[in-house]
């Protein structure tokens, strides 16, 4: 067993797990393919190069973005100080410049006297050693190739568009009503009725929209989008193609007006997170601050947060419940891990945050240390809970949120009557059972095995 962990990406999972391992006192070799061989979507030669949106989302606090940043600050996370150095005014999130925030990370890892940066490919995953694989959504088609054959034909997939999500609680439910097309299926859907005149100013409105510049793996998958086509494609095609398509109204019946509405938005609960809805057949690419006006154009939807997103882009991650065990190493291969998008969850700081969790159990593997799951209490371990546990035929990644969470007891939950009250205890719940799992770590002794991977 060599002494040195192995990591395959230098994105924003990479360069934590990296960082976490060498503070460890473990020698890290970090791999990443760029500037030699490039992605459809990064710019740049440089190490955590942030390739959309410069936000890590919100850091107000009572909010689930914020409770998971905080137990990264705490746990050191080399990212999030780098955030914070690089951070751009943006009211209530913790916005980053990129430039700044990439050449600041790259510097830092360059330095660390621990590790080494091998800018190569890696083709197939290394037969022997402790290797982290966080080679993000756009993984390079051979090493894509290996990993196929190592979960399994049914446990890599591939994801090209996303519908957005909006926070249940954010619907403004005096306008839109529930019902199935046709009454099949219960009332499973919220339906958002939108008259003619809002019809034409939301398609006015969308194709008027900025949407992110077509990169050219879109342009490879042109023809596989027709099945689920972004909606300003579709608009594109005629005005009335979203009514026939995905706003389409026929058999549901407004019950406030007894009328079918010129078009309707189907919002579908999400099985995962039981306090959110999807926008159905909603995907676009659409650029994110223009699509949250957009989408705020329709009824019911006025005052609504976006949990997600509509995207359109390549997804590669394996399906965490069947491949990965509660420390995110491969079933039957211990010496494995996935860390960041690949791992099966989604956005920035959640890719970094498995690193970050990654890279400490990888430094514990070596030093022949125990690897302590992360409480399911905290907000890190909620998002792992859901990542090697989730229960779902239809495995997705997902943001970070209070669904994840385990609710309070029932006793508790009825004494605290406001939400705010419920969220303060669950955060405190849950940094306290994230700062036991860093002591626990810290103090694990090395067990008496002489420490070899399985
Ligand atoms: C087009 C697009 C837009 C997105 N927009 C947002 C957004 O606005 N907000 C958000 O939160 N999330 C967004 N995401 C998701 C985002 O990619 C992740 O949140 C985050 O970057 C994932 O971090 P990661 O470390 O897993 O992957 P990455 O940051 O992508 O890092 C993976 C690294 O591995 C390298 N690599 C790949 N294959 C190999 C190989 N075989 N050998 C060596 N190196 C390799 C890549 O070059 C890359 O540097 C977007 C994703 C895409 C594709």
């Amino acid at each position: 067993m060599t002494d040195a962990v192995t990591i395959i990406g230098g994105g924003l999972a990479g360069c934590e797990a990296a960082w976490q391992c060498a503070e460890q006192g473990v020698p890290v070799r970090l791999y990443e393919m760029r500037p030699a061989r490039r992605t459809p979507a990064h710019a740049t030669g440089q190490l955590a190069e942030i390739v959309c949106s410069n936000s890590f989302k919100s850091d107000e606090v009572n909010t689930a973005p914020h409770l998971l940043k905080e137990e990264l600050r705490r746990a050191k996370s080399l990212l999030i100080a780098v955030a914070e150095a690089t951070r751009v005014p943006a009211g209530a999130a913790l916005a980053i410049d990129r430039e700044r925030f990439a050449a600041e990370v790259t510097a830092r890892i360059a330095a660390h006297p621990r590790i080494t940066v091998i800018r190569e490919e890696v083709a197939s995953i290394p037969g022997e050693g402790v290797v982290v694989i966080a080679t993000g959504p756009l993984t390079s088609d051979a090493l894509a190739a290996d990993i196929q054959r190592l979960a399994g034909a049914e446990r890599l997939y591939f994801y090209d568009a996303i519908a957005p999500v909006v926070d249940a609680e954010t619907i403004n439910y005096d306008v839109v009503f529930r019902a199935a097309r046709y009454g099949k299926g219960g009332d499973d859907y919220l339906n958002c009725p939108l008259d003619k005149a809002r019809y034409e100013a939301f398609v006015d409105a969308l194709l008027a929209a900025e949407c992110v510049a077509p990169k050219e793996f879109e342009a490879d998958k042109a023809s596989y989008f027709e099945a689920c086509l972004p909606i300003e494609v579709a608009a594109r095609r005629g005005r009335e193609t979203l009514r026939f398509g995905p706003m389409k109204p026929v058999g549901l019946r407004d019950p406030r007006t007894g009328e079918e509405p010129y078009a309707v938005v189907q919002l579908r609960q999400e099985n995962l997170m039981a306090d959110s809805y999807s926008l159905v057949g909603f995907q676009n690419s659409v650029k994110w601050g223009a699509q949250k006006d957009l989408l705020r154009m329709i009824p019911g939807l006025e005052r609504a947060e976006f949990l997600k997103f509509g995207q359109v882009h390549r997804n590669t991650y394996v399906n965490g419940p069947k491949l990965l065990t509660p420390t995110l190493q491969v079933k039957h291969q211990s010496r494995l891990f996935f860390a960041g998008q690949i791992s099966g969850v989604e956005g920035y700081v959640e890719s970094l945050a498995t690193g970050l969790a990654v890279g400490r159990w990888a430094a514990a593997l070596i030093k022949g240390r125990p690897l302590i799951p992360i409480p399911r209490a905290s907000a890190l371990g909620s998002l792992i809970n859901y990542v090697a546990r989730c229960e779902n035929n239809d495995y997705q990644p997902v943001n970070i949120t209070f669904a994840l969470l385990p609710p309070l007891a029932e006793a508790e939950a009825r004494r605290l009557r406001r939400k705010p009250e419920r969220r303060a205890r669950q955060i405190a719940l849950a940094l306290a059972a994230f700062e036991e799992w860093l002591r626990m770590m810290e103090a694990a002794p090395a067990m008496a095995t002489d420490g070899e991977a399985a």
